[in-house]
């Protein structure tokens, strides 16, 4: 007997036909000995729905008074929170309803019920401590399933409502599974698994069988959208071994005693016997760059640049500097989000004085692609193929960055497609 935690996300619970096949893949696992808790998103397109709902409240149509509406702000995403949390509960229930009606004893829990300890970051916080014991006795004493609203929390000493953030269920899922010591984190999902590369772009991405944490935490953080960043790293912390799969597979097709059934296990790299040099390759596209040149090449400028950057809120990725060639100034490049883009042209310019620079220039349209393994650490070598790959395709490299693990590109958006499909050849990732 094991204990798992199932976590099935929007798409898997969007309508009561799906939400009763969910409770069909429970009962395949509860029938198998398993003792089960399931954690739930609200169903697609919901939080959506109730996000767009705040914004219209807030809009205070003949509101005229600044000092009424800063104050009606600063308390909005407290509300943003309670609003938002709605769609998991909604979801949590039903799911608790179609188990029972399949003869499962199984209840529904919030998040303030369990409780999941959060920060006071509403509409962002971070998870602080979740007592799984109500859980456990549960499962002990009635043999009952626990079906928990994902994405919500308690901030503890106020007693309000908080949200993880968008995707944030995966993170309660793993948070969870290490709170109830799962031995294994399943995060059923609209896709069979971790692929090499998005199979949109390259038909002949192939699913992997296993990634470590440490590459996981890198793909979702170059733009493939799986799972939740955060989910990853608390898996890495507490040695959570998550495994994503479809909940579109007919639940009673799978055996739940197979060693592994289709699915990507992200796990510990001991636990990893194939060890290629590449394991996948992310891109994102919609990425913006800023260049400041001849700035005085002394201690503190690029403190003076990304200071105002952070202060700003602003999502800086990679930076280069380059070397000074006569000692006295030098150039710093760097990318944001397309989103962020005129914002953070605006914070530099208002920052110019400060910084002491001759001349920025910027460019849009840009896509950074992410070549992925951990295997890199022991070879040598593999940045300089893909160099090599893109020259003979023309493709122009604007920025390199490196670490042990990934080297990522900036090139121009239009060279996406080919650049990524020609680094899956080079690499032996394609599907044979
Ligand atoms: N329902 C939330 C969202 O759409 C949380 C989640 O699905 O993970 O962001
Ligand atoms: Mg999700």
């Amino acid at each position: 007997m094991g204990r798992l935690v199932m976590k099935f996300g929007g798409t898997s619970v969007a309508n009561i036909e799906r939400i009763r096949n969910v409770a069909r893949h429970v009962k395949r696992e509860v029938d198998a000995g398993h003792e089960v808790a399931v954690v739930v998103s609200a169903m697609s397109g919901k939080t959506n729905e109730l996000v767009g709902w705040t914004s219209d409240a807030a809009a205070m149509t003949g509101t005229a008074n600044e000092e009424l509406l800063a104050l009606a702000r600063a308390d909005s995403t407290r509300e943003y929170d309670a609003v938002v949390a709605s769609g998991e509960q909604v979801t949590s229930g039903l799911l608790a309803i179609s188990l029972q009606a399949l003869g499962i004893n199984a209840r529904s829990w919030q998040g303030w019920q369990i409780p999941v300890l959060t920060s006071d970051a509403h509409s962002s916080a971070r998870i602080l401590d979740i007592d799984g014991s109500a859980l456990v006795k549960g499962f002990a004493e009635r043999k009952e399933v626990a079906v928990i609203a994902g994405f919500q929390g308690i901030h503890a000493e106020s007693g309000r409502i908080t949200t993880l953030g968008r995707g944030g269920s995966d993170t309660s899922a793993v948070a969870i599974a290490a709170a109830i010591r799962a031995d294994r984190c399943d995060i059923y999902t609209d896709v069979d698994g971790v692929y090499t590369t998005d199979p949109r772009v390259v038909p002949k991405a192939r699913r992997l069988d296993r990634v470590a944490f440490e590459e996981m935490l890198e793909l979702a953080s170059q733009g493939a959208k799986v799972l939740q960043v955060r989910s990853v790293e608390l898996g890495m912390v507490h040695n959570v071994r998550v495994f994503v799969r479809s909940s579109f597979d007919k639940p009673e097709d799978i055996d739940p005693h197979a060693a592994q059934p289709p699915g990507t296990l992200i796990c510990n790299e001991e636990e990893i016997m194939e060890n290629h040099v590449v394991t996948g390759i992310a891109f994102s596209k919609d990425e913006a760059q800023i260049s400041v040149r001849q700035i005085e090449d002394k201690p503190g400028v690029a403190a003076a640049i990304f200071g105002p950057l952070a202060d700003a809120n602003i999502n800086v990725d990679m930076i280069v500097q380059s070397v000074s060639s006569d000692g006295a100034t030098t150039d710093l490049t760097f990318t944001v989000p397309a989103s962020e883009y005129s914002r953070a042209k605006d914070t530099i310019e208002k920052a110019r004085e400060k910084i002491g620079y001759k001349a920025m220039d910027s460019a849009t349209d840009l896509a950074k692609v992410s070549v992925i393994g951990i295997g890199m650490r022991s070879h040598a070598g593999v940045a300089a193929q893909a160099f090599k790959a893109l020259a003979d395709r023309n493709i122009n490299i604007r920025a390199i960055t490196t670490s042990e693990i990934k080297f990522s590109l900036l090139i121009d958006t239009a060279y996406t497609e080919l650049a990524v499909r020609s680094l899956h050849t080079l690499y032996g990732l394609d599907k044979v």
